[in-house]
């Protein structure tokens, strides 16, 4: 009996690892495209709005140049920690790589995403690593459309994010 509950306890270990970044400890790729896959199913099927938001840190290159890669790595964990105890319950906010992240708003229209992302742009923005100083992050917001694929929806946010980084950085654009 012992035996078994170890090994299901290693199993459980072993199952979470595969969803969390090593780095900032959030969820990583893996488990946000599980949940889109299954958001996008639940949508087509029901009619039921989400939305997504791609998250770049600002110029997060010249805090590892300036002040190296281990304050490159605390600026990351600090920024993710800070947005994934801000996200709703329901939503889901995973590292998408490098520097860039993700949120699946569920059961949600763009107006309300652009308002979350709005506030949630707010408080990275109040953070300030105790060396680096303060960190700012662009975001790109878009709605799930019936004719789109994963590659289409991500394109669109993507050029979105684009247009919030060449209209200043620190701003929301929607897509
Ligand atoms: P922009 O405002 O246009 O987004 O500028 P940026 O400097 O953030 O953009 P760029 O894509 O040029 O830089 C991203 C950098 O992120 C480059 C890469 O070395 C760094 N990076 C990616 N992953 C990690 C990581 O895990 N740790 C650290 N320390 N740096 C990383
Ligand atoms: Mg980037
Ligand atoms: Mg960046």
């Amino acid at each position: 009996l012992l035996d078994i509950t170890t090994i299901n306890e290693e199993k459980k270990k072993t199952e979470k690892k595969a969803y969390i970044d090593n780095l900032t400890k959030v969820f990583n790729r893996n488990k946000f495209d599980e949940i889109f896959n299954e958001e996008m199913r639940l949508s087509l099927m029901f009619d039921i709005p989400f939305s997504i938001a791609i998250i770049d840190i600002d110029k997060f290159k010249t805090f590892n140049d300036v002040y190296g890669h281990i304050i490159g790595d605390e600026v990351l964990y600090i920024m993710a920690q800070t947005v994934n105890s801000h996200v709703r319950e329901s939503d889901t906010f995973a590292r998408w790589g490098g520097e860039e992240f993700i949120i699946l708003f569920k059961g949600t229209k763009i107006k309300q995403a652009e308002i979350i992302s709005n506030k949630l742009r707010e408080r990275i923005s109040k953070n300030e690593h105790p060396t680096a100083g303060k960190i700012t992050a662009s975001f790109g917001v878009t709605e799930f459309l019936k004719e789109d694929s994963l590659k289409s929806i991500f394109k669109r946010c993507d050029n979105a994010l684009y247009i919030a980084k060449d209209n200043g950085r620190n701003r929301v654009e929607v897509g």
